[in-house]
Protein backbone atom coordinates (compact mmCIF):
# COMPACT_ATOMS: atom_id res chain seq x y z
CA UNK A 1 0.00 0.00 0.00
CA UNK A 2 1.52 3.33 -0.60
CA UNK A 3 0.62 6.46 0.83
CA UNK A 4 0.95 9.89 -0.77
CA UNK A 5 1.38 12.70 1.72
CA UNK A 6 4.02 14.98 0.94
CA UNK A 7 3.45 18.31 -1.64
CA UNK A 8 6.49 19.80 -3.55
CA UNK A 9 6.10 23.12 -2.70
CA UNK A 10 8.90 25.95 -2.82
CA UNK A 11 11.31 23.91 -4.05
CA UNK A 12 10.87 21.03 -1.32
CA UNK A 13 9.02 18.48 -0.27
CA UNK A 14 6.73 18.98 2.90
CA UNK A 15 4.29 16.89 4.77
CA UNK A 16 0.51 17.86 4.22
CA UNK A 17 -1.83 19.18 7.01
CA UNK A 18 -4.59 18.01 5.93
CA UNK A 19 -6.39 15.75 7.70
CA UNK A 20 -8.88 13.19 5.10
CA UNK A 21 -7.59 10.85 3.26
CA UNK A 22 -8.87 9.19 -0.10
CA UNK A 23 -8.14 5.49 -0.31
CA UNK A 24 -7.55 4.79 -4.13
CA UNK A 25 -7.99 1.11 -5.91
CA UNK A 26 -6.36 -1.09 -8.32
CA UNK A 27 -8.49 -0.82 -11.45
CA UNK A 28 -7.41 -4.20 -12.35
CA UNK A 29 -8.62 -6.14 -8.64
CA UNK A 30 -10.37 -3.25 -7.38
CA UNK A 31 -8.57 -3.43 -4.27
CA UNK A 32 -7.46 -0.52 -2.42
CA UNK A 33 -3.64 -0.06 -3.29
CA UNK A 34 -2.79 3.19 -1.74
CA UNK A 35 -4.22 6.40 0.11
CA UNK A 36 -3.99 10.15 -0.66
CA UNK A 37 -3.73 12.89 1.81
CA UNK A 38 -6.20 15.51 0.30
CA UNK A 39 -4.28 19.10 0.41
CA UNK A 40 -5.56 21.16 3.22
CA UNK A 41 -6.42 25.13 2.16
CA UNK A 42 -3.42 25.91 4.48
CA UNK A 43 -0.74 23.64 1.67
CA UNK A 44 -2.79 25.20 -1.08
CA UNK A 45 -1.89 28.71 0.07
CA UNK A 46 1.01 27.94 0.75
CA UNK A 47 1.78 26.55 -3.11
CA UNK A 48 0.07 29.83 -4.41
CA UNK A 49 2.58 31.73 -1.91
CA UNK A 50 5.54 30.10 -3.07
CA UNK A 51 4.55 30.37 -7.30
CA UNK A 52 3.72 34.42 -6.15
CA UNK A 53 7.15 34.39 -4.63
CA UNK A 54 8.76 33.04 -8.10
CA UNK A 55 6.85 35.49 -10.71
CA UNK A 56 9.15 37.82 -11.19
CA UNK A 57 12.50 35.33 -11.39
CA UNK A 58 10.77 33.55 -14.08
CA UNK A 59 9.15 36.24 -15.78
CA UNK A 60 12.40 37.83 -16.28
CA UNK A 61 14.59 35.11 -17.20
CA UNK A 62 15.59 34.84 -21.06
CA UNK A 63 14.46 32.32 -23.54
CA UNK A 64 17.93 30.40 -23.43
CA UNK A 65 17.49 29.63 -19.49
CA UNK A 66 13.69 28.81 -20.29
CA UNK A 67 15.31 26.21 -22.65
CA UNK A 68 17.75 24.88 -19.99
CA UNK A 69 14.84 24.48 -18.19
CA UNK A 70 13.04 21.95 -20.85
CA UNK A 71 16.55 20.30 -21.17
CA UNK A 72 16.85 19.73 -17.61
CA UNK A 73 13.90 18.44 -17.31
CA UNK A 74 14.06 16.10 -19.90
CA UNK A 75 17.15 14.78 -18.55
CA UNK A 76 15.18 13.78 -15.04
CA UNK A 77 12.24 12.89 -16.69
CA UNK A 78 13.92 10.06 -18.73
CA UNK A 79 15.68 8.85 -16.21
CA UNK A 80 12.30 8.28 -14.11
CA UNK A 81 10.45 6.41 -17.16
CA UNK A 82 10.49 2.99 -16.37
CA UNK A 83 9.05 3.85 -12.77
CA UNK A 84 6.33 5.95 -14.81
CA UNK A 85 5.35 2.55 -16.81
CA UNK A 86 4.53 0.92 -13.71
CA UNK A 87 3.09 4.11 -12.09
CA UNK A 88 0.25 3.75 -14.74
CA UNK A 89 -0.13 0.30 -15.17
CA UNK A 90 -0.92 0.24 -11.71
CA UNK A 91 -2.91 2.88 -11.16
CA UNK A 92 -5.20 3.31 -14.08
CA UNK A 93 -5.25 -0.36 -15.65
CA UNK A 94 -3.36 0.75 -18.96
CA UNK A 95 -2.11 -2.44 -20.66
CA UNK A 96 2.23 -2.10 -20.32
CA UNK A 97 2.58 -1.74 -23.67
CA UNK A 98 0.57 1.17 -24.10
CA UNK A 99 2.43 2.83 -21.45
CA UNK A 100 5.39 2.31 -22.50
CA UNK A 101 4.79 2.82 -26.26
CA UNK A 102 2.97 6.10 -25.36
CA UNK A 103 1.39 7.25 -22.47
CA UNK A 104 5.23 7.80 -20.79
CA UNK A 105 6.82 8.27 -24.05
CA UNK A 106 3.80 11.31 -24.74
CA UNK A 107 6.02 13.39 -22.24
CA UNK A 108 9.09 13.37 -23.90
CA UNK A 109 7.00 14.58 -27.36
CA UNK A 110 6.05 16.96 -25.63
CA UNK A 111 9.28 17.77 -23.90
CA UNK A 112 10.93 18.20 -28.01
CA UNK A 113 7.41 19.99 -28.97
CA UNK A 114 7.83 22.51 -26.25
CA UNK A 115 11.20 23.20 -27.07
CA UNK A 116 10.86 23.73 -30.79
CA UNK A 117 7.59 26.09 -29.88
CA UNK A 118 9.67 28.53 -27.89
CA UNK A 119 12.77 28.30 -29.99
CA UNK A 120 10.82 30.04 -32.79
CA UNK A 121 8.34 32.00 -30.91
CA UNK A 122 8.13 35.47 -30.59
CA UNK A 123 7.53 37.38 -28.09
CA UNK A 124 8.40 40.27 -28.80
CA UNK A 125 7.85 42.42 -32.12
CA UNK A 126 7.29 45.59 -33.90
CA UNK A 127 4.00 46.56 -35.57
CA UNK A 128 4.73 49.83 -37.71
CA UNK A 129 6.77 51.88 -35.23
CA UNK A 130 4.63 50.65 -32.05
CA UNK A 131 5.68 47.47 -30.88
CA UNK A 132 3.50 44.47 -29.39
CA UNK A 133 5.19 42.24 -26.23
CA UNK A 134 3.57 39.13 -25.01
CA UNK A 135 4.03 38.98 -21.64
CA UNK A 136 3.91 35.96 -18.56
CA UNK A 137 0.78 36.41 -17.34
CA UNK A 138 1.58 35.31 -13.68
CA UNK A 139 0.69 32.37 -11.46
CA UNK A 140 -0.98 29.71 -13.08
CA UNK A 141 -2.98 26.63 -11.70
CA UNK A 142 -3.32 23.34 -13.64
CA UNK A 143 -6.07 21.49 -13.08
CA UNK A 144 -5.74 17.94 -14.87
CA UNK A 145 -7.39 14.70 -15.32
CA UNK A 146 -6.38 11.08 -14.62
CA UNK A 147 -6.43 9.35 -18.11
CA UNK A 148 -3.60 10.48 -20.07
CA UNK A 149 -1.36 11.21 -16.59
CA UNK A 150 1.89 12.30 -18.68
CA UNK A 151 0.79 13.85 -21.57
CA UNK A 152 -1.94 15.74 -20.63
CA UNK A 153 0.13 17.47 -17.33
CA UNK A 154 3.13 17.79 -19.65
CA UNK A 155 0.58 19.99 -21.94
CA UNK A 156 -0.03 22.02 -19.49
CA UNK A 157 3.08 22.30 -16.90
CA UNK A 158 5.45 22.93 -19.83
CA UNK A 159 3.99 25.95 -21.83
CA UNK A 160 3.61 27.54 -18.68
CA UNK A 161 7.31 27.40 -17.69
CA UNK A 162 8.54 27.95 -21.26
CA UNK A 163 6.12 31.18 -20.72
CA UNK A 164 7.96 32.15 -18.00
CA UNK A 165 5.04 31.69 -15.46
CA UNK A 166 5.07 29.49 -11.82
CA UNK A 167 2.62 27.16 -11.80
CA UNK A 168 0.45 25.53 -9.13
CA UNK A 169 -0.38 21.50 -10.02
CA UNK A 170 -3.36 20.14 -8.97
CA UNK A 171 -3.44 16.70 -10.59
CA UNK A 172 -6.05 13.98 -10.17
CA UNK A 173 -6.32 12.64 -7.22
CA UNK A 174 -6.15 9.44 -9.29
CA UNK A 175 -3.29 9.89 -10.87
CA UNK A 176 -0.90 10.59 -7.71
CA UNK A 177 1.44 7.98 -8.05
CA UNK A 178 2.56 9.71 -11.56
CA UNK A 179 2.24 13.04 -10.60
CA UNK A 180 4.50 12.58 -7.79
CA UNK A 181 7.10 11.27 -9.93
CA UNK A 182 6.77 14.02 -11.93
CA UNK A 183 7.73 16.35 -9.50
CA UNK A 184 10.07 14.63 -8.51
CA UNK A 185 11.72 14.91 -11.79
CA UNK A 186 10.95 19.03 -11.65
CA UNK A 187 13.00 18.64 -8.73
CA UNK A 188 15.89 17.13 -9.93
CA UNK A 189 15.68 19.43 -13.15
CA UNK A 190 16.55 22.30 -10.43
CA UNK A 191 14.14 24.76 -11.51
CA UNK A 192 13.92 28.01 -9.19
CA UNK A 193 12.25 27.21 -6.13
CA UNK A 194 8.43 28.22 -6.72
CA UNK A 195 8.80 27.59 -10.63
CA UNK A 196 6.80 24.04 -10.04
CA UNK A 197 4.21 23.27 -7.05
CA UNK A 198 2.34 20.56 -6.69
CA UNK A 199 -0.45 19.95 -3.90
CA UNK A 200 -2.26 16.65 -4.06
CA UNK A 201 -5.55 16.43 -2.86
CA UNK A 202 -9.35 16.47 -4.70
CA UNK A 203 -11.68 18.88 -6.28
CA UNK A 204 -14.04 19.82 -3.55
CA UNK A 205 -11.52 20.46 -1.17
CA UNK A 206 -8.21 21.45 -2.87
CA UNK A 207 -8.69 22.44 -6.13
CA UNK A 208 -11.71 24.63 -5.07
CA UNK A 209 -9.51 26.55 -2.04
CA UNK A 210 -7.26 26.60 -5.41
CA UNK A 211 -9.21 28.07 -7.80
CA UNK A 212 -10.90 30.64 -5.67
CA UNK A 213 -7.76 32.60 -4.60
CA UNK A 214 -7.17 35.77 -6.53
CA UNK A 215 -3.46 34.80 -6.42
CA UNK A 216 -4.05 32.73 -9.69
CA UNK A 217 -3.86 34.67 -13.14
CA UNK A 218 -4.56 31.99 -15.57
CA UNK A 219 -6.71 28.29 -15.06
CA UNK A 220 -6.16 25.51 -17.18
CA UNK A 221 -8.33 23.32 -16.34
CA UNK A 222 -8.73 19.76 -18.22
CA UNK A 223 -11.91 17.29 -17.32
CA UNK A 224 -15.26 17.43 -17.58
CA UNK A 225 -17.52 19.35 -18.85
CA UNK A 226 -20.05 20.45 -15.75
CA UNK A 227 -16.81 21.25 -13.46
CA UNK A 228 -14.84 22.97 -16.53
CA UNK A 229 -18.23 25.19 -17.47
CA UNK A 230 -18.49 26.02 -13.38
CA UNK A 231 -14.81 26.50 -12.84
CA UNK A 232 -14.87 28.67 -16.40
CA UNK A 233 -17.67 30.64 -15.26
CA UNK A 234 -15.83 31.67 -11.79
CA UNK A 235 -12.85 32.30 -13.38
CA UNK A 236 -14.17 34.68 -15.56
CA UNK A 237 -16.05 36.77 -12.81
CA UNK A 238 -12.63 36.45 -10.55
CA UNK A 239 -10.91 37.84 -13.58
CA UNK A 240 -8.41 35.24 -14.31
CA UNK A 241 -7.46 33.73 -17.59
CA UNK A 242 -8.78 30.42 -18.64
CA UNK A 243 -8.23 27.48 -20.78
CA UNK A 244 -10.67 24.59 -20.71
CA UNK A 245 -10.07 21.13 -22.29
CA UNK A 246 -13.03 19.39 -21.56
CA UNK A 247 -15.03 16.20 -23.78
CA UNK A 248 -15.92 14.72 -26.66
CA UNK A 249 -17.90 12.59 -29.13
CA UNK A 250 -15.67 12.62 -32.19
CA UNK A 251 -16.96 11.51 -35.05
CA UNK A 252 -15.36 8.49 -37.46
CA UNK A 253 -16.61 9.43 -40.89
CA UNK A 254 -15.96 6.86 -43.56
CA UNK A 255 -16.58 8.13 -46.93
CA UNK A 256 -17.70 5.97 -50.21
CA UNK A 257 -14.86 4.78 -51.86
CA UNK A 258 -12.73 4.43 -48.73
CA UNK A 259 -11.38 0.93 -47.42
CA UNK A 260 -13.92 -0.01 -45.38
CA UNK A 261 -12.20 -2.34 -43.24
CA UNK A 262 -9.08 -0.46 -42.75
CA UNK A 263 -11.52 2.47 -41.90
CA UNK A 264 -13.69 0.42 -39.33
CA UNK A 265 -10.44 -1.38 -37.59
CA UNK A 266 -8.64 1.99 -37.33
CA UNK A 267 -11.91 3.78 -35.73
CA UNK A 268 -12.84 1.16 -33.24
CA UNK A 269 -9.16 0.06 -32.22
CA UNK A 270 -8.57 3.68 -31.82
CA UNK A 271 -11.31 4.04 -29.29
CA UNK A 272 -10.51 0.97 -27.21
CA UNK A 273 -6.78 1.62 -27.01
CA UNK A 274 -7.28 3.49 -23.54
CA UNK A 275 -10.29 1.73 -22.93
CA UNK A 276 -11.93 4.29 -24.43
CA UNK A 277 -10.78 6.57 -22.20
CA UNK A 278 -9.64 9.53 -24.27
CA UNK A 279 -11.51 13.10 -24.35
CA UNK A 280 -10.50 12.76 -28.78
CA UNK A 281 -11.35 9.27 -28.75
CA UNK A 282 -13.21 8.31 -32.11
CA UNK A 283 -16.63 7.17 -30.74
CA UNK A 284 -19.26 7.59 -33.46
CA UNK A 285 -18.90 5.72 -36.76
CA UNK A 286 -20.58 6.97 -39.66
CA UNK A 287 -21.26 5.10 -42.21
CA UNK A 288 -22.76 4.80 -46.00
CA UNK A 289 -26.07 3.09 -45.52
CA UNK A 290 -25.57 0.76 -48.47
CA UNK A 291 -21.99 -0.56 -46.73
CA UNK A 292 -23.79 -0.56 -42.65
CA UNK A 293 -24.25 -4.51 -42.57
CA UNK A 294 -21.15 -5.14 -43.63
CA UNK A 295 -19.45 -2.56 -40.93
CA UNK A 296 -21.55 -3.92 -38.72
CA UNK A 297 -19.81 -7.27 -39.13
CA UNK A 298 -16.30 -5.87 -39.09
CA UNK A 299 -16.71 -4.16 -35.91
CA UNK A 300 -18.27 -6.76 -34.45
CA UNK A 301 -15.53 -8.99 -35.61
CA UNK A 302 -12.06 -6.41 -34.20
CA UNK A 303 -14.52 -5.52 -31.07
CA UNK A 304 -14.55 -9.92 -30.24
CA UNK A 305 -11.24 -10.05 -30.95
CA UNK A 306 -9.66 -7.58 -28.96
CA UNK A 307 -8.03 -9.25 -25.82
CA UNK A 308 -9.22 -7.63 -22.75
CA UNK A 309 -6.95 -8.63 -19.56
CA UNK A 310 -4.79 -7.40 -16.85
CA UNK A 311 -2.74 -4.72 -17.98
CA UNK A 312 0.59 -6.48 -17.12
CA UNK A 313 0.15 -9.49 -19.78
CA UNK A 314 2.00 -9.09 -22.48
CA UNK A 315 -1.01 -9.97 -25.13
CA UNK A 316 -3.69 -7.57 -23.04
CA UNK A 317 -4.74 -5.47 -25.74
CA UNK A 318 -7.23 -3.95 -23.21
CA UNK A 319 -7.12 -3.04 -19.79
CA UNK A 320 -10.04 -2.19 -17.12
CA UNK A 321 -11.49 0.99 -16.91
CA UNK A 322 -9.64 3.64 -14.95
CA UNK A 323 -11.47 3.44 -11.26
CA UNK A 324 -14.96 2.30 -10.12
CA UNK A 325 -16.86 5.27 -10.91
CA UNK A 326 -16.00 4.90 -14.42
CA UNK A 327 -16.46 1.24 -14.75
CA UNK A 328 -20.53 2.17 -13.39
CA UNK A 329 -20.59 5.13 -15.72
CA UNK A 330 -20.26 2.96 -18.62
CA UNK A 331 -22.39 -0.02 -17.37
CA UNK A 332 -25.53 2.76 -16.80
CA UNK A 333 -24.53 4.52 -20.07
CA UNK A 334 -25.25 0.98 -22.12
CA UNK A 335 -28.17 -0.05 -20.04
CA UNK A 336 -29.40 3.03 -20.87
CA UNK A 337 -29.04 2.78 -24.86
CA UNK A 338 -30.59 -1.07 -24.81
CA UNK A 339 -33.60 0.58 -23.08
CA UNK A 340 -33.28 3.66 -25.83
CA UNK A 341 -33.75 1.05 -28.41
CA UNK A 342 -30.03 0.82 -29.53
CA UNK A 343 -29.40 -2.92 -31.19
CA UNK A 344 -26.24 -4.52 -30.02
CA UNK A 345 -23.76 -5.51 -32.22
CA UNK A 346 -20.62 -6.30 -29.99
CA UNK A 347 -20.02 -6.35 -26.12
CA UNK A 348 -22.72 -5.38 -23.62
CA UNK A 349 -22.97 -4.97 -20.08
CA UNK A 350 -20.59 -6.56 -17.42
CA UNK A 351 -17.65 -7.85 -17.65
CA UNK A 352 -15.61 -9.67 -20.26
CA UNK A 353 -16.21 -13.37 -19.17
CA UNK A 354 -12.94 -14.52 -17.11
CA UNK A 355 -12.31 -11.80 -15.51
CA UNK A 356 -14.77 -11.22 -12.17
CA UNK A 357 -12.47 -8.89 -10.61
CA UNK A 358 -11.43 -5.38 -11.60
CA UNK A 359 -13.39 -2.76 -13.59
CA UNK A 360 -13.64 -4.54 -16.87
CA UNK A 361 -16.01 -3.34 -19.22
CA UNK A 362 -16.63 -5.24 -23.06
CA UNK A 363 -15.77 -3.64 -25.96
CA UNK A 364 -19.11 -2.49 -27.30
CA UNK A 365 -21.11 -1.73 -30.27
CA UNK A 366 -24.26 -0.06 -30.88
CA UNK A 367 -26.57 0.56 -33.85
CA UNK A 368 -29.72 1.52 -34.52
CA UNK A 369 -30.19 4.53 -32.30
CA UNK A 370 -31.59 8.33 -33.22
CA UNK A 371 -29.19 10.97 -33.87
CA UNK A 372 -30.61 12.51 -30.98
CA UNK A 373 -30.41 9.49 -28.57
CA UNK A 374 -27.94 9.57 -25.47
CA UNK A 375 -25.69 7.20 -26.44
CA UNK A 376 -25.09 9.09 -30.11
CA UNK A 377 -24.87 12.52 -28.11
CA UNK A 378 -23.16 12.09 -24.58
CA UNK A 379 -19.71 10.68 -23.84
CA UNK A 380 -19.55 7.21 -22.78
CA UNK A 381 -15.74 7.67 -21.87
CA UNK A 382 -15.55 3.96 -21.75
CA UNK A 383 -14.99 1.37 -24.96
CA UNK A 384 -18.38 1.87 -26.30
CA UNK A 385 -19.03 3.02 -30.29
CA UNK A 386 -22.17 3.99 -32.02
CA UNK A 387 -22.90 3.20 -35.46
CA UNK A 388 -24.61 6.07 -37.56
CA UNK A 389 -25.29 5.77 -41.39
CA UNK A 390 -25.93 8.40 -43.83
CA UNK A 391 -27.57 8.65 -47.33
CA UNK A 392 -25.18 11.57 -49.25
CA UNK A 393 -21.49 13.46 -48.00
CA UNK A 394 -24.21 16.43 -47.13
CA UNK A 395 -26.04 14.23 -44.33
CA UNK A 396 -23.20 12.75 -43.03
CA UNK A 397 -21.71 16.15 -42.20
CA UNK A 398 -24.81 17.00 -40.90
CA UNK A 399 -24.64 14.22 -38.44
CA UNK A 400 -21.43 14.60 -37.47
CA UNK A 401 -21.59 18.13 -36.66
CA UNK A 402 -25.14 17.77 -34.72
CA UNK A 403 -23.52 17.36 -31.82
CA UNK A 404 -22.82 19.55 -28.78
CA UNK A 405 -18.75 19.06 -28.80
CA UNK A 406 -16.43 19.60 -31.52
CA UNK A 407 -13.07 18.48 -29.97
CA UNK A 408 -11.51 16.67 -32.78
CA UNK A 409 -13.00 14.64 -35.94
CA UNK A 410 -11.86 11.68 -38.41
CA UNK A 411 -12.49 11.27 -41.98
CA UNK A 412 -11.33 8.49 -44.42
CA UNK A 413 -12.14 8.39 -48.13
CA UNK A 414 -10.99 10.03 -51.58
CA UNK A 415 -12.94 13.52 -51.03
CA UNK A 416 -11.60 13.54 -47.13
CA UNK A 417 -9.40 16.70 -47.30
CA UNK A 418 -12.57 18.51 -48.70
CA UNK A 419 -14.88 16.81 -46.12
CA UNK A 420 -12.42 18.07 -43.05
CA UNK A 421 -13.13 21.69 -44.11
CA UNK A 422 -16.83 21.38 -43.02
CA UNK A 423 -16.84 19.52 -39.53
CA UNK A 424 -16.95 21.14 -36.51
CA UNK A 425 -13.91 20.00 -34.65
CA UNK A 426 -10.80 21.52 -33.11
CA UNK A 427 -8.54 19.03 -34.97
CA UNK A 428 -9.65 16.80 -37.70
CA UNK A 429 -7.21 13.73 -38.71
CA UNK A 430 -7.49 13.16 -42.74
CA UNK A 431 -6.85 9.44 -44.10
CA UNK A 432 -5.28 8.31 -40.91
CA UNK A 433 -3.49 11.16 -40.23
CA UNK A 434 -1.78 10.83 -36.62
CA UNK A 435 -2.08 12.84 -33.68
CA UNK A 436 0.36 15.83 -33.86
CA UNK A 437 1.34 17.50 -30.27
CA UNK A 438 3.09 20.72 -32.55
CA UNK A 439 -0.78 21.82 -33.93
CA UNK A 440 -3.14 23.63 -31.77
CA UNK A 441 -5.72 21.23 -29.93
CA UNK A 442 -9.13 21.98 -28.48
CA UNK A 443 -12.46 22.17 -28.43
CA UNK A 444 -15.44 23.92 -30.67
CA UNK A 445 -18.73 24.07 -28.93
CA UNK A 446 -18.65 22.97 -25.34
CA UNK A 447 -15.31 20.97 -25.92
CA UNK A 448 -13.73 23.82 -24.12
CA UNK A 449 -12.27 26.93 -24.57
CA UNK A 450 -8.72 27.83 -25.97
CA UNK A 451 -6.43 25.67 -27.38
CA UNK A 452 -2.91 23.79 -26.17
CA UNK A 453 0.03 22.74 -27.95
CA UNK A 454 1.89 25.31 -30.64
CA UNK A 455 2.27 28.49 -30.87
CA UNK A 456 -1.22 29.12 -29.87
CA UNK A 457 -1.13 26.67 -27.05
CA UNK A 458 2.01 28.44 -25.45
CA UNK A 459 0.15 32.00 -26.22
CA UNK A 460 -2.48 30.71 -23.48
CA UNK A 461 0.06 31.56 -20.70
CA UNK A 462 0.77 35.05 -22.23
CA UNK A 463 -1.19 38.69 -21.96
CA UNK A 464 -0.43 40.95 -25.29
CA UNK A 465 0.46 43.98 -24.34
CA UNK A 466 0.65 47.26 -27.44
CA UNK A 467 3.25 49.70 -26.40
CA UNK A 468 2.73 52.58 -28.28
CA UNK A 469 5.14 54.74 -29.69
CA UNK A 470 4.67 58.21 -31.31
CA UNK A 471 4.56 59.55 -34.45
CA UNK A 472 7.85 61.01 -35.88
CA UNK A 473 7.83 64.93 -35.24
P1 LIG B 1 -12.97 15.87 -13.49
O1 LIG B 1 -13.73 17.05 -13.96
O2 LIG B 1 -13.59 14.98 -12.49
O3 LIG B 1 -11.58 16.35 -12.83
C1 LIG B 1 -10.59 17.06 -13.53
C2 LIG B 1 -9.67 17.75 -12.51
O4 LIG B 1 -10.38 18.79 -11.86
C3 LIG B 1 -9.17 16.83 -11.39
O5 LIG B 1 -7.88 17.21 -11.01
C4 LIG B 1 -10.16 17.12 -10.28
O6 LIG B 1 -9.67 16.81 -8.99
C5 LIG B 1 -10.37 18.61 -10.46
N1 LIG B 1 -11.65 19.11 -9.93
C6 LIG B 1 -12.83 18.45 -9.87
N2 LIG B 1 -13.77 19.25 -9.30
C7 LIG B 1 -13.17 20.44 -9.02
C8 LIG B 1 -13.60 21.66 -8.43
N3 LIG B 1 -14.86 21.85 -8.01
N4 LIG B 1 -12.71 22.67 -8.31
C9 LIG B 1 -11.43 22.51 -8.74
N5 LIG B 1 -10.95 21.38 -9.27
C10 LIG B 1 -11.82 20.34 -9.43
O7 LIG B 1 -12.54 15.06 -14.80
P2 LIG B 1 -11.83 13.63 -14.92
O8 LIG B 1 -12.80 12.54 -14.57
O9 LIG B 1 -10.52 13.66 -14.19
O10 LIG B 1 -11.50 13.57 -16.47
C11 LIG B 1 -12.35 12.99 -17.42
C12 LIG B 1 -12.88 14.05 -18.37
O11 LIG B 1 -11.80 14.83 -18.86
C13 LIG B 1 -13.55 13.48 -19.60
O12 LIG B 1 -14.74 14.17 -19.86
C14 LIG B 1 -12.54 13.74 -20.72
O13 LIG B 1 -13.11 13.84 -22.00
C15 LIG B 1 -11.94 15.02 -20.26
N6 LIG B 1 -10.59 15.21 -20.84
C16 LIG B 1 -10.42 16.21 -21.78
C17 LIG B 1 -9.17 16.39 -22.38
C18 LIG B 1 -8.97 17.46 -23.41
O14 LIG B 1 -7.82 17.80 -23.68
N7 LIG B 1 -10.00 18.01 -24.01
C19 LIG B 1 -8.11 15.57 -22.03
C20 LIG B 1 -8.32 14.57 -21.08
C21 LIG B 1 -9.57 14.41 -20.50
Amino acid sequence: MQHFQQHYVGGRWIDSRGSQHLQLADPASGEPCATVQVGSADDAAAALRAAAGARGTLARSSRAERLQMLQAIATAFERRMPDLVDAIQQSLGAPRLLCERLQVPAGLMQLRAWTNVLQQFAFEETRGRHLLLRQPLGVCLALTSWNWPVNGPMGVLLPALAAGCPVVWKPSELASASAVLLAEAMHEAGLPAGAFNMVLGDGATTGARLVADPEVAMISFTGSGATGERIGAQAVAQGQRVVLELGGKSPFVVLPGADLAAAVNGCLLGLLRNSGQSCNAPSRLLVPAADAKQAEAIAAAVAQAVVVGPPGDAATQMGPLGNEAQYRQVQAFIERALADGARLVAGGPGRPAGLERGWYARPTVLAGLAPEAHAVQEEAFGPVLVIQTYHDIDEAVSLANRSAYGLSAYVVGPEAAAVARRLQAGMVHVNGAEMDIEMPFGGFKRSGLGRKFGPEGLQAYLETQSILMPAAA
